[in-house]
C-alpha cells in the first residue's frame, strides 16, 4: 500500500530507515504496553540514528524534512508501536512548528536545536491541566509564574505529559501572576522542584507515559519565558505539525489492516476447503479496511503536500488540518474494529496485537482537536460569509 506515497528518493530512503526501525519496535510493542513502561530501547535506537534531530533547521545542522516526510515517518514508525510513535511526533513536530512560525527567541532556539543534533535530547508540551482540559479548547492554566529577584517561579501541574520518564525539557504553560497573560517556559528537567507523578494507567498508549508533572516553586531564569501566547498574532495559527497524529493513528490501522490479510491467508478451519482469505464476506471486509484507508491517506498526504508546497495558503487550512485528524481517527477505530471481525475471537487474547491496536486507536479520539471542535469549525467556515 506504501509505493503510491513514495515518491521521492528522499523519501523512500527516509521511510526505509524507519521500517528498520519498526521491524525493532514491534518485537516489544507488547511488552511496553503490557508492562506500562516507557520505551526507552526504542529512543536508545531512534537517538542513535539521529532520528530526533529530523526536523531541526538544516542551518542548525538538522535533516529540516517536510511535513509530508514527517507523516511518512511516523505513519511508518507507528507500524511497529504506535506510543513509541505518538511520542517522538510531539517531540519532532514542536521543532518543525517552533521553527516555522519563529516562535522562540532565536538564541533559545539555537541552542536547543544545538543539543538536540549533538546529544539527541527530548523536548515536549506540558500543556494540559486538571482545569482546563484539553488545551485545545483555550483553558487558562493554573499553573502560575511569577517573578522574583529576576527570575520566574513556577507551580502548579501538569496533566498528559507524554514522554515523562523521558524528557530533557519540559516547554509548560503557565498564567503570569503580574500581566494575567500565558506564557510558555522551557524548563530543564534538572531544575528542583519538578517532579513526575507516575498516574498513567491507561486503556492505550500505554508506553506514551504521559504522567502528571508537579511544579512546586520551581526556579529558573529569565530566559526560560520562550513565548507568550493567546498574542494575536499566534492566536488561530494553523498548526500543520498536528498532523503527527492522524499518522500516527493510520500507522496503527495499517498494521491491524497487515495483521488481519495475514490471518485470513493462513487460517483455514475443518469446515472449510480453503483458508477464510476466499470468504466472500472476508473479502469484503478487507476490501471495506482497504477503501477508508486509502481515502483516509490520499487527503492526509495531500494535505500536507498543499501544505509544504504553498506556504502562504497555510492560514486557510485550518479546517483541513482538523478535518484530517477527524477522518483518520475515526478511521483508523473503525479499520481496527473491521479487523477484529477478520479475525474473529483470536483477536482478543492478550498476546494478539490486534487488542492493543483496539485500545490504542481509542487514545487518538482524545488528542488534539477532538471532532466536536472540528464539526463547529468546519461549520463555522460553512456558513460564514463570502
Ligand atoms: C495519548 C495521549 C497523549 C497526550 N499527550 C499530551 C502531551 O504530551 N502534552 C499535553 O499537554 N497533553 C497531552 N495529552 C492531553 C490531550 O491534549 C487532552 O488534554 C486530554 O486528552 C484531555 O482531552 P479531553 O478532550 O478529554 O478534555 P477534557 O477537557 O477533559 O474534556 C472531557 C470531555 O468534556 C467535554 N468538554 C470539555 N470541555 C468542553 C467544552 N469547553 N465544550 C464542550 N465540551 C467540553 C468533552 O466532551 C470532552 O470529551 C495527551 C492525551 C492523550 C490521550
Amino acid at each position: 500500500m506504501d509505493h503510491l506515497f513514495l515518491r521521492t528518493d528522499r523519501e523512500k530512503q527516509l521511510h526505509e530507515r524507519a521500517t528498520k526501525l519498526a521491524q525493532q519496535f514491534q518485537k516489544r510493542a507488547r511488552y511496553y504496553d503490557e508492562q506500562a513502561l516507557f520505551p526507552f530501547e526504542n529512543f536508545a535506537e531512534l537517538k542513535k540514528v539521529g532520528f530526533l534531530s529530523l526536523t531541526v533547521p538544516k542551518r542548525y545542522g538538522g535533516e529540516e524534512i517536510s511535513l509530508y516526510e514527517f507523516l511518512l515517518v511516523q505513519e511508518t514508525l507507528a507500524q511497529g508501536d504506535g506510543a513509541t510513535a505518538l511520542s517522538l511526533g510531539w517531540h519532532l513536530g514542536i521543532v518543525m512548528n517552533v521553527a516555522e512560525q519563529n516562535k522562540w527567541p532565536e538564541p533559545v532556539f539555537a541552542r536547543i536545536c544545538d543539543e538536540i543534533v549533538h546529544k539527541q535530547i527530548l523536548l515536549n508540551s506540558a500543556q494540559s491541566e486538571g482545569a482546563t482540559g484539553s488545551p485545545a479548547r483555550g483553558g487558562k492554566p493554573e499553573t502560575t509564574a511569577e517573578k522574583q529577584n529576576g527570575r520566574w517561579v513556577i507551580s502548579g501541574r501538569k496533566t498528559y505529559t507524554s514522554l515523562a520518564p523521558a524528557l530533557d525539557y519540559f516547554i509548560v504553560s503557565a498564567t503570569i501572576n503580574e500581566t494575567g497573560e500565558v506564557g510558555n517556559f522551557l524548563i530543564p528537567k534538572t531544575a528542583l522542584g519538578l517532579q513526575i507523578e507516575a498516574t498513567w494507567d491507561t486503556l492505550g498508549m500505554r508506553g506514551t507515559r504521559s504522567d502528571d508533572l508537579v511544579l512546586e516553586n520551581v526556579e529558573v531564569d529569565e530566559t526560560a519565558l520562550v513565548e507568550i501566547l493567546h498574542s494575536p498574532q499566534a492566536k488561530g495559527r494553523a498548526q500543520g505539525w498536528l498532523l503527527h497524529i492522524p499518522a500516527c493513528y493510520l500507522g496503527i490501522a495499517l498494521a491491524a489492516r497487515d495483521e488481519a490479510i495475514a490471518f485470513a491467508k493462513s487460517y483455514q478451519p475443518n469446515t472449510l476447503p480453503h483458508p477464510i482469505a476466499d470468504v466472500p464476506e472476508v473479502r469484503r471486509k478487507i476490501a471495506e479496511i482497504d477503501i477508508q484507508l486509502m481515502a483516509a491517506r490520499h487527503f492526509m498526504y495531500s494535505v500536507a503536500d498543499q501544505w509544504d508546497r504553498y506556504p502562504n495558503k497555510r492560514q486557510a487550512m485550518k479546517e483541513e488540518l482538523a478535518a484530517v485528524k477527524y477522518v483518520a481517527t475515526n478511521t483508523a477505530v473503525h479499520v481496527v474494529d473491521l479487523a477484529m471481525r477478520v479475525v474473529g475471537g483470536h483477536s482478543l487474547f492478550s498476546h494478539h496485537p490486534l487488542q492493543r491496536y483496539y485500545r490504542d486507536v481509542r487514545a487518538g479520539l482524545h488528542n488534539p482537536p477532538a471532532d466536536d471542535l472540528t464539526i463547529s469549525m468546519v461549520a463555522n467556515r460553512s456558513f460564514q460569509k463570502e
